[in-house]
């Protein structure tokens, strides 16, 4: 895509910021000690600021823009919409719900067709927990540490990372157990069959312990993504499949941040050849365009609520500009070949030169990762695996991640940091020079986190 000429304005930027600060409250953050960039424009893989200083997005906004921003197509399909029917109340059949409930069920695997909209993850994941809740007539619902599910109630508490945040008011019949994460092994293993194994293992015992006739579902993020794009082993996630089948419960995977072509299929479950009984969506269906989610739901959980209402719903499921914005963002993604282009970027150019970064690096600790979905765990020393920064680095701790950060910025990259992982999650479109263009700009920053090692 041509670069945008930008036109640098410090004074209307000075203008947004001042506002922003003055009546915006922002996402988890202290009000007080964070400083916005104002965002003038964005297209493709780039945005820019007020002063002209152009970004390429690693971050894909919050892993979400997985054609870009701005993409032609599905921006005059939103416009074309709105001059049709901006909105109708969801009880209503409506052209452009109904294909994207149908384009949507055509990619999801097996049997799950039947679609749940809802407006972002969170909302997908608390309907998924009470469809399951529902059709097993349980309550406990059994979640990995090491996950993000979102920030609502129920969903912030199943999230076992930030498991720690005061944002955790307890919600019944919530309980942790521990996915398999070879890296830094809860089970003390040292091969892939191993982890897998004895995380299988933990998992039946905890559902022992807790009654396997109390639990309703088990959620996993099919490749976890905040908490570290933690690739599950071989044999893990049919293994749960297997669990889940013997004891009754509902397996559902989470799929807000791996699906929709970040790993280079359209569902991450594909890797792996397992088919949950639910599967949430969300940010990529649409490139977050118009705010959408839901839960993709298998035969027999629909069928539960076929003669029996199912109560739950939100005003603006399905909203005719979210779903207008799905059905052009799929065909695009059809048409540009975008999941076929994310699995190459990462065979090609993610893969190997963030391999050979970690060569050269020695804050570096491991690379995992496929497609566009690619996290850098920064270590102090790679021999003992202590990580750059303490979990949860505050202020001066935090110090040499907010070096590595600022040195990425500097050179022209939006790097997305949490904790001691830089994560480089593009654009499922993005070019091969982009993708070279932000490891570049990674090696000059990694040079910096070097410092700390
Ligand atoms: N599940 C997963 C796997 C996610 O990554 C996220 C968001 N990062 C959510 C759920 C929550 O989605 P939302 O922020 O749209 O509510």
């Amino acid at each position: 895509m041509t670069p945008h000429v930008i036109e640098p304005d410090p004074q209307a930027g000075a203008a947004v910021k001042a506002a922003d600060r003055a009546h915006v409250f922002h996402s988890w953050s202290a009000q007080g000690l964070i400083d916005p960039l104002a965002v003038a424009g964005a297209e493709g893989s780039y945005f820019w600021d007020y002063d002209g200083k152009r970004y390429l997005d690693f971050t894909s906004g919050l892993v979400y823009t997985n054609i870009g921003y701005q993409h032609p197509k599905v921006v005059a399909a939103i416009q074309e919409q709105a001059g049709k029917l901006t909105t109708f109340a969801p009880a209503f059949a409506i052209d452009v719900r109904s294909e994207a409930a149908r384009l949507i069920a055509e990619r999801t695997p097996g049997d799950l067709d039947k679609i749940f909209f809802t407006n972002g993850g969170a909302e997908a994941v608390e309907n998924a927990v009470r469809m399951a809740r529902l059709h097993t007539g349980r309550t406990k619902v059994l979640s990995a540490y090491r996950s993000y599910h979102g920030a609502t109630s129920t969903a912030i508490n199943l999230t076992g990372d930030p498991r720690r945040w005061a944002s955790d008011n307890g919600s019944a019949g919530v309980v942790r157990f521990w996915a398999p994460f070879l890296y830094r092994s809860p089970f003390y293993a040292t091969t892939e069959a191993e982890e897998s194994a004895r995380a299988l293992q933990h998992l039946e015992d905890t559902i022992a312990f807790e009654g396997p006739a109390t639990i309703a579902a088990i959620i996993l993020e099919t490749v976890p993504g905040t908490a570290g794009i933690m690739t599950p082993p071989p044999g893990y996630l049919a293994g749960v499949r297997e669990i889940c089948d013997k004891y009754g419960i509902v397996f559902v995977l989470d799929e807000v941040m791996a699906g929709f072509g970040r790993t280079g299929k359209w569902f991450a479950a594909e890797h792996f050849d397992v088919v949950p009984d639910l599967m949430t969506f969300a940010k990529g269906v649409n490139s977050g365009y118009v705010p959408l989610g839901g839960v993709a739901i298998n035969a027999e959980i629909a069928a539960t609520f076929d003669k029996r209402p199912y109560p739950g719903g939100l005003t603006y499921s399905g909203h005719p500009l979210a779903c207008a914005a799905a059905v052009a963002t799929i065909q695009v993604m059809e048409d540009e070949k975008v999941v076929e282009n994310a699995a190459h970027i990462g065979e090609t150019v993610l893969g190997p030169g963030l391999r050979e970064l970690a060569e050269r690096h020695p804050s570096v600790g491991e690379v995992r990762g496929m497609g566009v979905f690619w996290a850098l765990d920064l270590v102090k020393n790679r021999e003992t695996r202590e990580p750059l920064v303490p979990y949860n680095a505050a202020g001066e701790a935090n110090a040499p991640m907010a070096a590595f950060g600022a040195a990425a910025k500097a050179n022209g990259l939006w790097p997305f940091v949490n904790m001691n992982r830089t994560h480089a999650v593009p654009a499922c479109n993005v070019s091969e020079a982009e993708a070279k263009e932000g490891l570049a700009a990674l090696d000059a920053a990694l040079a910096v986190a070097d410092e700390h090692t």
